[in-house]
């Protein structure tokens, strides 16, 4: 017997979107590695299966909407994302569940959760999540990730302009950032203007949300690349002219 609730009724409402007969399975599954993982680390405290399932499952899906939902968008199999500050897997775990043709990665700065993750994947035998252990400042720097993404989500990780200095150099010019917010502010709207002109992205929309079974205020922001990133390196690869010099010089 299930200990989670299906709520598909739910699903449909809030999602026009519901889980199959495995992926009810796959969450259910979820729930209780994560309650055993709990033994040995900690990973959460939202333990309760109805908590459970509104604070961790219908939240981590409801703001992938544009591509869940009766509008759904076509997703090619290729299609990267890469869940920042992923902690037990989410948003990026219900998201591999749910949407099999994206290919999620999971980063975080904790080996133990990455290490968590490794086998909660194997034991999930989800074959379109991977992890990667690493800072957020530093990853954005690497060749193999910047650029790389099509979709970037972040939740509870820190200030929204942090977010999005995280987020942004990992997405595709015409890629998406999804934040994942509690109440959101006119100010941290106007801040994440600021940022947006600095790092080449726009607002495309605050979404407001209610959680179906407390009633909770969450808030989807979504950021659209517009811009490529400029490499915070560039003078460092100038040759300063005194240099050169000598070098002219040696011949
Ligand atoms: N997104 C999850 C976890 C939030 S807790 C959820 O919503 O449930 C924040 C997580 O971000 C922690 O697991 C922490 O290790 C990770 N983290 C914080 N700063 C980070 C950084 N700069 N780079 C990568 N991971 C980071």
């Amino acid at each position: 017997m299930n200990l989670l609730p299906e709520n598909l009724e739910i699903w449909q409402a809030t999602l026009g979107w519901i889980p199959n007969h495995e992926q009810l399975q796959l969450f259910e599954q979820l729930y209780l590695e994560i309650i055993e993982g709990n033994k040995q680390l900690n990973l959460t405290r939202i333990t309760e299966p109805v908590e459970f399932w509104e604070k961790h499952l219908w939240d981590s899906l409801i703001c992938l909407q544009p591509f869940l939902g009766e509008e759904k968008a076509e997703i090619n199999p290729n299609f990267q994302v890469i869940d920042i500050g992923t902690g037990a897997g989410f948003p990026g775990i219900p998201v591999a569940i749910a949407l099999e043709n994206m290919q999620v990665k999971l980063l975080d700065a904790t080996r133990k959760k990455i290490t968590f993750l490794d086998s909660l994947i194997e034991k999930l035998g989800l074959k379109n999540a991977t992890t990667l252990l690493g800072r957020a400042e530093e990853i954005k720097k690497n060749n193999a990730h910047r650029g790389g993404y099509d979709l970037a989500l972040i939740r509870a990780v820190g200030q929204v302009s942090i977010c999005a200095e995280y987020a942004i150099p990992l997405v595709k010019k015409g890629g998406l950032v999804i934040l994942y917010r509690g109440q959101w502010s006119e100010e941290e709207t106007e801040i994440l203007e600021q940022t947006g002109a600095k790092l080449g992205f726009q607002i495309e929309s605050v979404n407001k949300l209610e959680t179906p079974l407390t009633n909770s205020i969450r808030h989807g922001v979504y950021l659209r690349k517009i811009e490529e990133t400029r490499t915070e390196f560039s003078k460092l690869v100038k040759i300063p002219v005194q240099k050169r010099f000598m070098i002219k010089e040696e011949k």
